[in-house]
């Protein structure tokens, strides 16, 4: 009999793991919740300086909090975390024990580990302008920083903010890694490096809106009530689809005290709908097989609903279909604007949200 689970939608939960106290509380208790329900997750870390504090004001002036947190978002964030590296000085995470036990607890109980920075404030808002030598700088001490911790080296990264441009994919490769998840929307396809030609590794995207972005919007956001359909909406895409998605979590809001419960009754719906949960690594190395056809295309930056600030996608020829949101601005160049660097030849799009 031909197994059923053949057809079975794949999942790879992605989990992002932004700040010092997502780090030591988040992880510990998300890693309890996977226990329990027998699920298998990708975890992505920030492995130096934790400068949260300083994109509080920004965070704040986009309105992050009202509308994007409408539940209570101290209780997710939490008040120390967002003074970090304004009044309190930035803590390494990853010269601290207990962050550092958290993560090989994550290891050792068979998730894939992976990483996601340095210092994500920097990255995200820096990179576009950073040159090659200082990608390649910070993608190295990651690196080093990764193996100190795990004792091996890291295959999988996924970028702050999901900000990436041709030059950290030329220091990716370079770096080694096998599969990135940098960027949002469509298939998996291998990122053009600066000078045109693809890398050798695969970008595979978040194809799903995240339940901050969701809970943005005036349907899943009014009320406790509402919130509550975002399980079953998220639920829906991955079912209808099918295929492979890649579902980007935060150990700041999935594993913060507000939000996890309903995060939890999310893991349990698509279980039931019969959601495999595979890791990225896996994922990737399907994708490797000889014939698999995985195109090579450019690095762009654009804009979605319910997140204030502009993230990669691929351009040329993308096919967002597996998105549940359409582009808000396609087809302006960035090559003219502040950023740069998202690819040659590639399709760009606005420079910032209405
Ligand atoms: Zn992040």
């Amino acid at each position: 009999m031909t197994p059923l689970h053949s057809q079975a939608p794949r999942l790879v939960l992605k989990v992002d793991v932004d700040t010092f106290s997502g780090t030591r509380e988040g992880v510990p208790r998300l890693l309890e919740l996977f226990e329990r329900e027998g699920v298998r997750a990708t975890f992505f870390f920030c492995l130096g300086p934790d400068n949260t504090g300083k994109a509080v004001k920004r965070v704040f002036r986009k309105g992050f909090v009202k509308k994007v947190l409408r539940a209570s978002p101290a209780a997710s964030y939490g008040l120390a975390n967002m003074l970090y590296g304004t009044l309190l000085p930035a803590p390494d995470i990853g010269r601290d024990p207990r962050a550092i036990a958290a993560m090989r607890a994550v290891a050792a109980a068979g998730h894939e580990c992976g990483i996601h920075g340095w210092d994500h404030v920097d990255w995200h808002d820096r990179l576009p302008r950073m040159d090659g030598a200082e990608v390649r700088e910070t993608v190295g001490k990651c690196h080093a920083r990764f193996r100190e911790i795990f004792g091996e080296a890291a295959r999988v990264s996924a970028a702050p903010g999901w900000t990436a441009t041709g030059e950290s994919v030329e220091a990716q490769e370079a770096a080694g890694i096998e599969a990135t998840s940098d960027s949002r929307g469509g298939p998996p396809f291998h990122p053009l490096k600066p000078d045109g030609t693809p890398a050798g590794y695969v970008e595979i995207p978040s194809t799903l809106p995240t339940l901050d972005e969701l809970l943005a919007s005036d349907e899943f956001g009014a009320s406790a009530a509402a919130r509550e359909g975002t399980a079953g909406e998220l639920c829906r895409l991955v079912r209808d689809a099918g295929g492979l998605h890649v579902h980007s979590i935060h150990t700041e809001i999935e594993g913060g005290r507000a939000l996890h419960a309903l995060f939890a009754r999310q893991l349990q719906a698509w279980k039931g709908a019969g959601v495999r949960f595979v890791t990225l690594g896996e994922a990737a190395r399907n994708l490797r097989a000889p014939g698999s056809g995985v195109p090579a295309r450019p690095l762009v930056f654009g804009t979605l609903p319910g997140r204030a600030t502009l993230v990669a996608m691929q351009g040329a020829g993308v096919s967002l279909d597996s998105m549940r949101f359409p582009r808000s601005e396609p087809g302006l160049d960035i090559s003219a604007g502040r950023r740069r660097g998202g690819g040659r030849g590639g399709r760009g799009t606005s420079l910032e949200r209405p």
